[in-house]
């Protein structure tokens, strides 16, 4: 046997019907920001080093630890982006900014050499949002309430906000003074990083996930007492908005968040339980400096991202496989090679009519009873039998998985059947010539017009088997 493959450590195969989960919450996502007036942003995966080094902030662990770099062959430094905003940023100044303000989102993959664990991988996607060329807090609400609106339409309610407001370079300096004098006078219950972190970037220790530091910083000052008035104003009027909104959310004097680009707003969506040490599955905050520092001129900004692997988790909890994985309307079940040609152009022809319909298409063609597991396996709503009776009596013969009940129509049914409209076909169904099965048939029939469709085609088709 040849060499097996594994996939490279702390990255993973996202296969059905987890995948499924994913498409649901970028779906759902889409719908939300057009609604919203956020328009996608395509970006690339490679981006120059230093641009998150200079963003993202020299002494966090995502700069100093988790980046993946990839020399290229000119001797410079690329790496696989650790995250978006930045290359929003970058983007906007190169392409956008001339253009004024502009409410963008994206969703792909980020990169994080981390150690990898349930809800923290080495590739991970985010869905995310910025608004750049915004002041005041109304796009903050905005975005508050984006996330609050997608969170209850995927059905999750328990999924609580923090908020805070960092200040801005004015007051930040009084801030840093007197949390770094507070940190100092408990240095030595602090770990050895923030030890270090003290005298190159203080109020990182405030994200430190380590408990002897966590002690500590829950009594350490808090940015709030020291925001400089236009900073407060900010704040409150936030608040106000959020307030009248009736959005409920935790004021959180520690929250700091791991980049050093943000001012003034942050915040996070976490979990109560079920992802461990993992439970943020959104961070974000405003950066009114970088658009500026990045080489454009003064803008402020706000943004957001979600981790989808973590959203994937706790929907998984909420949804059932089945729920995820809809079988076929129809599976078209043959006997012999007559059947097979003619099931083989059904297949295609209710494909084309828009129908999510299967057949089993491995050769040697597969025995009634095998074909009826398949259909089984799939979860298909019903299936279709295609047997020399059916074809050469022309009869309609549908059975419906779930309850095993069968829908029987001869020829001369099936034309008049195919030929009413829907409300007539439904005071049909208790006519003679039905193999009526019942309110629980009516049932289905309702839900799923499909049936008429595939009726219709059927016949359809069995007429054409005679040009
Ligand atoms: P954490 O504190 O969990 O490391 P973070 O502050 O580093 O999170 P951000 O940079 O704010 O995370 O990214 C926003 C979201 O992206 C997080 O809330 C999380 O849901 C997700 N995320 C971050 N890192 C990972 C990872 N390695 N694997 C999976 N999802 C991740
Ligand atoms: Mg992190």
């Amino acid at each position: 046997m040849n060499k097996k493959y594994q996939v490279v450590k702390g990255f993973r195969d996202i296969f059905p019907p987890e995948s499924f989960l994913f498409w649901q919450a970028e779906k759902l996502a889409r719908e939300i920001f057009a609604r919203f007036g956020y328009a996608e942003i395509l970006l690339p995966v490679l981006e120059s080093q230093e641009l998150f080094s200079r963003s993202i902030g020299a002494d966090t662990d995502i700069v100093a630890k988790e980046m993946f770099v990839v020399p290229d062959k000119k001797g410079q430094n690329l790496v696989l982006r650790p995250e978006a905003t930045a290359s929003v940023v970058r983007a906007y100044v190169e392409g956008l900014a001339q253009k004024g303000s502009a409410k963008l989102f994206y969703y792909g993959p980020m990169f994080r050499y981390e150690r990898p664990q349930k809800g923290r991988y080495r590739q991970f996607w985010q869905i995310g949002a910025e608004a750049i060329g915004y002041a005041g807090p109304g796009v903050d609400a905005e975005l508050l309430l984006l996330l609050d609106l997608f969170f209850k339409d995927l059905g999750l309610k328990d999924i609580s906000i923090r908020l805070n407001s960092l200040g801005c370079k004015i007051c930040r300096p009084a801030y840093r003074e007197a949390l770094v004098k507070y940190l100092k006078s408990n240095e030595s219950a602090l770990c050895e990083e923030c030890k270090r972190r003290l005298e190159t970037n203080p109020l990182r220790v405030l994200d430190c996930k380590n408990e002897a530091c966590k002690a500590v910083t829950k009594n350490a000052p808090s940015p709030s007492a020291f925001l400089c008035p236009d900073c407060a104003t900010h704040f409150a009027g936030l608040r106000k908005l959020l307030d009248r909104q009736k959005l409920v959310y935790q004021l959180d004097d520690q929250l700091v968040r791991g980049l050093d680009y943000y001012t003034r707003t942050v915040f996070e969506f976490q979990a109560p339980t079920g992802l461990g040490a993992q439970n943020a599955v959104v961070g974000g905050g405003r950066y009114d400096d970088l658009v500026e520092e990045l080489g454009g001129n003064p803008t402020p900004a706000i943004g957001f991202a979600l981790g989808v692997e973590r959203l994937a988790l706790l929907l998984s909890e909420k949804i059932s496989e089945a729920e995820l994985l809809a079988g076929p309307e129809a599976f078209l079940v043959f006997s012999g090679e007559k059947a097979y040609a003619f099931a083989f152009k059904l297949l295609f022809a209710l494909r084309a009519a828009g129908l999510f319909a299967d057949m089993a298409l491995d050769e040697p063609l597969r025995s009634l009873r095998s074909q009826l597991k398949l259909a089984d396996k799939l979860k298909s709503k019903a299936a279709l039998i295609v047997g020399e009776d059916e074809l050469s009596g022309k009869i309609f013969n549908l059975k419906l998985l779930g309850s095993g009940k069968e829908l029987k129509l001869d020829h001369e049914t099936l034309q008049r059947v195919a030929k009413v409209d829907w409300e007539e076909m439904k005071s049909h169904l208790s006519q003679p010539g039905f193999v009526y099965a019942g309110k629980e048939y009516e049932q289905a029939l309702v839900q799923n017009q499909g049936l008429l469709k595939l009726l219709k085609i059927y016949l359809h088709e069995l007429e054409r088997q005679e040009e």
